[in-house]
C-alpha cells in the first residue's frame, strides 16, 4: 500500500455510546493496519472537513426529538450553512454509523441529518451508512458494520493508491458491506441477512411498528436462564462451541493499601451542582399501581436557568448493598478501600486502546465500583464472551458460550438484554465464574446521570425546580429480592427522612437547609420541547401518568403570562391526561383544576383506564388518552390543521407515544378524507416545522 492508510473518526454522541463505538473503531483500526485519528465533533479545531482528505467515519447518535447529539448541533449549523456551495464537499469521502431508538420517532435522525446534507454538497459514501437500533441491540448492526469496515477501508485506499488523483468512489459504496473482515464474498444468504439486519430498524420505524420484544415477564425469562443450566443442556454444535475468542485483555489492574485521591463524583461536565432536596411529597396514594414522587431542587444558589421542557440529569451511585456483593464474590472486600491504578497492559495486541476516561487514577475500589461504572447494565455479548474464559464449571462456561454465540442470539435477547440481567445477577447464576477486576474495567460502560423534566416554571417557582418520577419496581426473583431501578430507588431511599403525603406542611420547614438531602444535577436545555413564543398560538398536550412533567412547567408559565398580559390574547390550551384511578394515582390533580378554572387551561380531559365507569357512564367510556383524542377529533385537526397549533406528547415511547400518533394519523386522514400514507406526509410535515413534539422515554 503506497498511501499512508490513515483516516478520520469523528464522533457525535449524547450519553457516550457513540463514543465509545467510536473508540472501539480507532482501537481495531491498528488491529487491521489502519492508523485512526479521532476526535468529538464538538473539537472543531481538531479537524477540518472543509479540506480533509482522509477518509472520514462519522459515527452520531440521535437525541429528544431526532436531534444531533448537543455535541453535533454546531457541526450541523455549520454544513447546513446555505450559502455553502453544491460541491462544497466533493473532495469527501465518508462512512456513518448512526445509532437511535425505534421506540422513538425519527429513528437515527441525527445521522440522517449529516448523511443528507453530506450527499446533498457532493460527499460520497466509501461504505453503507449503518442505522443501529437500540430497542433490539446496537450491537446487531453495529458489530457486522464495523466488521465489513475493514474491507471497505482497504478498497478505498488501494483505489487511491492506483490513482493519485482520487479514484472513482462510486462503486466501491454499498459492496464492500457484502464482504466479511476476510475479502471473500459471503453466499448470497448471508448477503440477505446483513442487508436485513442494516434495513430492519429502518423499515421497522417507517411502518411505526414495535419490534421490541415482550420483556415483562422477566422473572420467568430469568428463571430459564437458570433453569437451563441445571437441566442438563443438549450437546451444542461445533459452531457454538468455537466461538472466537476475544482479543487478550488490554489493561491491568493495580491495588494499593494507603491513601487514595480526593473522590469526586465524576463527570464529563464541570457543570454539575450539588445542590438541596428541599421538598419531597408522595403524590399518589399508597395503594396505587405505582408509587410517584415530587422532589423539589433548590437552585438558587446556584444560578441554574431552565425552561419549561428543559430536563435534568441527575447522578446517582450504584446500591451500596450491590457494590458490597460485587466485591465479595470477586474477592475483593477486603481491598476495597484500596488505591486503583490502571495501566494499559504492555504487550496488549490492541494498539490503540486506552484506559477507560472514566475509571480515575488513584480513587479507591469501591468509590469507583460506586460512581463510575453501571454495573446494572445487561452485559454486551463480547462481555459474556470474555466472562467465559474465566468459568471454571464446564456446563457453565458451555451456557455462557453459547449465550454469546450467533445461535444464541434469541437467548441472549430474552435471557440477558431483555430481562434487565446484570453482571451481578450472572455471577449469581454462574458460580464458577471468576473475572478478574480488568475485566471489568473494560466491558461495563461509564454509570450514565439519569434525566427528568422540569415540571415546573421557575416564573412561579424562582430558585426552584420541580420533577415527578415513578419508583421503577423489578419482581423479586429466584436469582435476586425484588429491586428498584437504579436511579428512582436510590432518590426515594435518599427522600425518605422527608418525603410527605400529599397535602401536609413540607418537611423543609422543620428542617435546617444544611439538614437537608443533596443530589448532584445539572439542566439540560431541550432545544425544541418548549410552548411557542406566540401566545395566541393554541397548544394541544398529551401527557398520562408521569408524562404530565413538563406540562406542569407549561401551565404555570402561561398562567404567569396571563397574570403579566391580561390584554394579549392567548391560544387555546388542551390537555389530554390519563391515570389508572381518579382517586389513587390523579397527579397535579389540584393544581390541573386551578389551572382549568382559572383559564390557563381552555380543555382538561382526563380518563381514568381501571376505574369502573360511574353510574352515569357508558360501558365504552374512554380508557386512554388516546381515545379521548378521538372523541375530540374535530378540535384537535382543526387545531393542527387550520389554526397551525402545536402538538406535544410526553410519557412512555413503547405504547402510548405509538398509539397516539395512529390516532393522530386516523384523526388526519378522516378530517383531509385522505389515505394513511397521505396522512402520514402531513404528520411528518408537522414534525418537521416543529408543531408535532414528542418527549417519550422507553
Ligand atoms: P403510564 O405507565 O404511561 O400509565 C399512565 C396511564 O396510561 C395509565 O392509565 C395506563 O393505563 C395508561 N396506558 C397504558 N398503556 C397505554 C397506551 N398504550 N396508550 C395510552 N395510555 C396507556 O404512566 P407512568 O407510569 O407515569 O409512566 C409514564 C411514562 O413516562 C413512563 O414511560 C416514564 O418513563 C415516562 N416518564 C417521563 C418523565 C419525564 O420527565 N418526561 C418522567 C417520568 C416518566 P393501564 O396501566 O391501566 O393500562
Amino acid at each position: 500500500m503506497r498511501f499512508a492508510a490513515r483516516f478520520l473518526i469523528l464522533y457525535g454522541s449524547q450519553h457516550g455510546q457513540a463514543q465509545s463505538i467510536a473508540e472501539e473503531i480507532c482501537q481495531q483500526a491498528a488491529e487491521h493496519g489502519f492508523t485512526a485519528d479521532i476526535s468529538c465533533l464538538s473539537n472543531q479545531h481538531k479537524y477540518n472537513v472543509d479540506h480533509e482528505i482522509r477518509p472520514v467515519v462519522f459515527v452520531v447518535s440521535t437525541t429528544g426529538d431526532g436531534d444531533p447529539p448537543d455535541t453535533a448541533q454546531k457541526f450541523v449549523r455549520k454544513i447546513k450553512n446555505k450559502s455553502l456551495a453544491h460541491d462544497h464537499f466533493s473532495h469527501l469521502r465518508y462512512a456513518l454509523l448512526a445509532l437511535g431508538d425505534t421506540n422513538y420517532a425519527n429513528f437515527c435522525n441525527g445521522g440522517k441529518t449529516i448523511d443528507s446534507r453530506l450527499q446533498q454538497l457532493g460527499a460520497k459514501h466509501f461504505y453503507a451508512t449503518g442505522h443501529a437500533d437500540d430497542g433490539t441491540g446496537l450491537e446487531v448492526v453495529v458489530d457486522p458494520w464495523i466488521e465489513g469496515l475493514w474491507d471497505a477501508l482497504k478498497k478505498m485506499f488501494s483505489s487511491m493508491s492506483s490513482n493519485q488523483q482520487g479514484a472513482d468512489l462510486r462503486d466501491c459504496t454499498q459492496d464492500n458491506y457484502h464482504k466479511n473482515a476476510s475479502g471473500q464474498e459471503k453466499n448470497k444468504s448471508d448477503l440477505e441477512v446483513d442487508l436485513h439486519l442494516l434495513k430492519l430498524s429502518e423499515v421497522d420505524s417507517q411502518k411505526g411498528k414495535t419490534i421490541t420484544s415482550d420483556s415483562s415477564d422477566v422473572e420467568t425469562l430469568f428463571t430459564a436462564l437458570v433453569a437451563s443450566l441445571k437441566q442438563s443442556v443438549p450437546p451444542l454444535s461445533e459452531s457454538v462451541l468455537n466461538v472466537p475468542a476475544l482479543p487478550a485483555s488490554y489493561l491491568e489492574v493495580h491495588l494499593e493499601q494507603g491513601s487514595t485521591e480526593r473522590e469526586t463524583v465524576p463527570s464529563d461536565k464541570d457543570c454539575y451542582h450539588e445542590v438541596s432536596i428541599s421538598k419531597a411529597v408522595q403524590c399518589t396514594q399508597d395503594d396505587a399501581v405505582k408509587t410517584a414522587i415530587l422532589l423539589e431542587l433548590d437552585i438558587s444558589e446556584q444560578n441554574i436557568a431552565y425552561q419549561p421542557g428543559d430536563a435534568f440529569d441527575i447522578l446517582c451511585p450504584n446500591r451500596a448493598s450491590e457494590v458490597e456483593e460485587l466485591l465479595l464474590r470477586l474477592d475483593l472486600q477486603t481491598q476495597k478501600n484500596c488505591a486503583v491504578q490502571v495501566n494499559l497492559l504492555k504487550n496488549s495486541s490492541k494498539k490503540a486502546a486506552k484506559v477507560p476516561l472514566h475509571i480515575p487514577q488513584n480513587g479507591s475500589l469501591q468509590f469507583i465500583l460506586t460512581w463510575c461504572l453501571e454495573i446494572r447494565s445487561a452485559p454486551k455479548k463480547a462481555f459474556v464472551r470474555a466472562l467465559a474464559d474465566f468459568t471454571q464449571n464446564g456446563s457453565e462456561k458451555r451456557r455462557l458460550l453459547e449465550l454469546c454465540s450467533k445461535e444464541g442470539s434469541a437467548d441472549y435477547n430474552s435471557f440477558v438484554r431483555d430481562a434487565n440481567v446484570c453482571l451481578l445477577d450472572l455471577l449469581r447464576a454462574f458460580p464458577s465464574c471468576l473475572p478478574p477486576l480488568s475485566l471489568l474495567f473494560e466491558h461495563l460502560p461509564k454509570l450514565q446521570p439519569r434525566a427528568y423534566s422540569a415540571a415546573s416554571s421557575s416564573l412561579q417557582h424562582p430558585g426552584k425546580v420541580n420533577f415527578v418520577f415513578n419508583v421503577v419496581e423489578f419482581p423479586a426473583r429466584p436469582e435476586h429480592p425484588a429491586r428498584t431501578g437504579l436511579c428512582t430507588g436510590w432518590l426515594a431511599d435518599h427522600v425518605s427522612s422527608i418525603l410527605r403525603p400529599l397535602g401536609t406542611v413540607p418537611a423543609s420547614e422543620h428542617l435546617g437547609t444544611s439538614a437537608l438531602p443533596k443530589v448532584s444535577t445539572i439542566a439540560i436545555t431541550h432545544y425544541t420541547f418548549h410552548l411557542p413564543a406566540d401566545l395566541s398560538i393554541p397548544v394541544v398536550m398529551v401527557g398520562p401518568g408521569t408524562g404530565v412533567a413538563p406540562f406542569i412547567g407549561f401551565l404555570e408559565q402561561r398562567e404567569k403570562e396571563r397574570e403579566a398580559n391580561q390584554e394579549a390574547t392567548f391560544g387555546e390550551t388542551w390537555l389530554f391526561f390519563g391515570c389508572r384511578h381518579k382517586d389513587k394515582d390523579f397527579l397535579f390533580r389540584e393544581e390541573l383544576e386551578r389551572f382549568a378554572h382559572n383559564g390557563t387551561l381552555s380543555h382538561l380531559i382526563v380518563c381514568f383506564s381501571r376505574d369502573e365507569p360511574d353510574a352515569a357512564g357508558t360501558v365504552n367510556s374512554p380508557t386512554y388518552v388516546q381515545h379521548n383524542l378521538r372523541l375530540h377529533a374535530k378540535n384537535v385537526a382543526s387545531i393542527l390543521l387550520k389554526d397551525k397549533g402545536c402538538l406535544y406528547v410526553c410519557g412512555d415511547g413503547k405504547n402510548m407515544a405509538k398509539d397516539v400518533n395512529d390516532t393522530l394519523l386516523e384523526i388526519i386522514g378522516n378530517k383531509l378524507q385522505i389515505d394513511i400514507l397521505d396522512a402520514m406526509k402531513i404528520v411528518a410535515g408537522l414534525r418537521e416545522e416543529k408543531r408535532y413534539l414528542q418527549d417519550i422515554w422507553s
